[in-house]
């Protein structure tokens, strides 16, 4: 059974002694006429709300734009006339021209019609709210005749309903079902970087499988009837191998538990999350995955970088240096990088930066290719060293740089320059 909150902001002021009509309300339109006076921008914005309710929708006006003739409205290609509310239960008047929609809303009045204004709301005698509708939720905001305030607030609520910060939980369909695991990408650090749909899933599960480069600050939010299971390899933390990770995925969610795992950046670029979804499907468990917002994305962007240029650069690779460059178990072709694409996005990069770069220059690529390393990118700590492909790694060995950090390779470096405000 959907569910219905109806704000009114409407408070009663000193200055004003005319309020708005008071009485909220939803309407069952389905099958009644509704008749719409008007073919613009209103009437194409107000239409297809009318006809999802199930209303007869008929729209009265000269001309109408291009949105209407498929709308589902009937269409009567003429100016209003007295008379055409017979037998409507509902008329908005949304024509142009004030002297217009003020005899519809006489002969709406004389009828008995609520009636809508859209040039002169206090003409009519009824409002239309800014609405927002949500797993059976419905929120319908008026604001004292203010749009664009009614739609902010109305925004403002999508939002916490959809990242789950409004605790609707206990009430609402679960995203999550129990027995099921997420790979949720969480994005490169920063908080604000997880999808509404991994942050939703996060709000809701009961078993949250971390790793060290995912967007820990969430983990203050989480209840603590949640079990927080550390998966990262950090000093001082709780390191599992990817078995063991596994296992605990298919364990919980054997349980009967919501599981989600979540993981820095996305989960299928450099995170196994392949690996673990292959396990659970292998052992009888629905996974889905979530994407996220990748280091590789967010570590350029943060450092103002961008990837590829119009004119400068019009490709880039993604790349591992996990396994030494220089060593036969390397899969990466550093040969065919270093006259391959224009930008090189290094992840893993930090501890090979010497190996790697002398691979990129004795294969052509000019020692003089300018290179970013962003550290901690999109965290409060985050830092860029800029330097060249020559001199990059004595150049980090002097900063101090650590893990995590993502490497940049190219031209567009340069454009860094322009590129802060
Ligand atoms: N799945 C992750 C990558 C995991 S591999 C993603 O899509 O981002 C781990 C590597 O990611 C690190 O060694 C580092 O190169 C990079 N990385 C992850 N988070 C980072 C961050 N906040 N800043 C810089 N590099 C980061």
């Amino acid at each position: 059974m959907p569910r219905y909150v109806i704000i009114d902001t409407s408070f009663p002021s000193a200055e004003t002694s005319v309020q708005l009509p008071g009485y909220p309300l939803l309407l069952d339109l389905s099958g009644r006429r509704v008749v719409v006076v008007g073919g613009g921008g209103v009437a194409a914005r107000r239409v297809p709300a009318l006809i999802e309710a199930g209303a007869q929708v008929h729209v009265i006006s000269p001309e109408v734009g291009a949105e209407l003739p498929g709308s589902g409205a009937l269409i009567l290609s003429r100016g209003y006339v007295h008379g055409d509310l017979e037998g409507a239960w509902f008329v908005l008047a949304c024509t142009d021209d004030p002297t217009v929609n003020e005899a519809v809303a006489a002969e709406a009045a004389r009828r008995r019609i609520w009636c809508v204004r859209a040039d002169f709301a206090p003409g009519g005698t009824a409002r239309t709210p800014a609405v927002t509708r949500s797993s059976g939720l419905t929120v319908a905001v008026n604001a004292d005749d203010d749009p664009r305030l009614a739609a902010a607030v109305r925004d403002a609520i999508r939002v916490q309903i959809d990242t789950a910060a409004l605790p609707l939980r206990p009430r609402r369909p679960r995203p999550l079902m129990p027995g099921r695991v997420a790979l949720v990408g969480g994005g490169p650090g920063d908080e604000g970087l997880i999808t509404v749909r991994g942050r939703r899933l996060v709000a809701d599960a009961d078993v949250l499988v971390v790793d060290n480069l995912a967007p820990r600050s969430l983990l203050s939010t989480v209840d603590s009837s949640v079990e927080v299971v550390e998966a990262g390899k950090s000093p001082g933390r709780q390191t599992l191998t990817q078995d063991e990770i596994n296992a605990v995925l298919i364990d919980r969610a054997r349980a009967g538990l919501a599981v989600v795992r979540l993981k820095g950046g996305d989960p299928f670029v450099f995170g196994r999350g392949g690996e673990e979804m292959l396990a659970c499907i292998a052992a009888g468990v629905r996974v889905e995955v979530v994407p996220g917002v990748s280091s590789a994305i967010a570590g350029p962007a943060y450092a103002g970088i961008p990837l590829t240029h119009r004119g400068v650069a019009a490709d880039f690779a993604v790349v591992s240096a996990h396994i030494d460059p220089s060593q036969p178990g390397s899969t990466v072709n550093w040969q065919a990088l270093a006259d391959g694409p224009a930008t090189l996005v290094v992840l893993m990069a930090v501890g090979k930066l010497p190996v790697m770069t002398v691979e990129l220059v004795k294969y052509g690529r000019a020692p003089d290719t300018p290179v970013a390393v962003v550290t901690d990118a999109t965290l409060p700590t985050q830092s860029v060293l800029v330097s060249t492909l020559g001199r990059v790694a004595q150049d980090a060995v002097a900063a101090g740089v650590r893990p995590p950090a993502v490497v940049i390779i190219g031209e567009v470096v340069r454009l860094r320059d322009g590129m802060r405000v």
